[in-house]
């Protein structure tokens, strides 16, 4: 079964690049552009991990992330922020919001496939029944 990762990110080439980059992996993508509909399909979906933006509309990342977190289908899931590398603060946050780990911003296209990876659950591992 194709492992589904949700993209929550308001900004649409770095939406489209991210995309290209899971789905050339093999990867099931689902993106949402801002922190209020990214939480909705986190809660249908149950995606297997979750690349959050940090800079977002209508709710900020941090926000998203301990929302996210108060889900119980979605608890144990992977959350990845996505910090500025100028905004060394962010990641300290973005971990006391619930999140799993960060990948700097901007991506780096030869290693964002692996970074991202390195978070999900091994491969061929089932989800708990909840
Ligand atoms: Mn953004």
């Amino acid at each position: 079964m194709d492992r589904t990762v949700l993209v929550i990110e308001d900004n649409e080439q770095n939406r489209y690049l991210v995309t290209f980059l899971l789905e050339r992996h093999g990867l099931r993508v689902v993106s949402e552009p801002d922190g209020p509909r990214g939480i909705d399909t986190a809660r249908s979906l149950r995606p297997d991990l979750i690349l959050l933006d940090i800079q977002l509309p209508v709710m900020n990342g941090y926000e998203v992330a301990r929302e996210l977190r108060k889900l119980p289908d979605v608890a144990d899931v992977p959350i990845v922020a996505v910090t500025s590398y100028a905004m060394a603060g962010d990641r300290e946050s973005a971990l006391d919001a619930g999140c799993s780990g960060y990948i700097e911003k901007p991506i780096d296209p030869d290693t964002f496939v692996d970074d991202v990876c390195a978070f999900l659950p091994a491969s061929g591992q089932e989800k708990a029944p909840s």
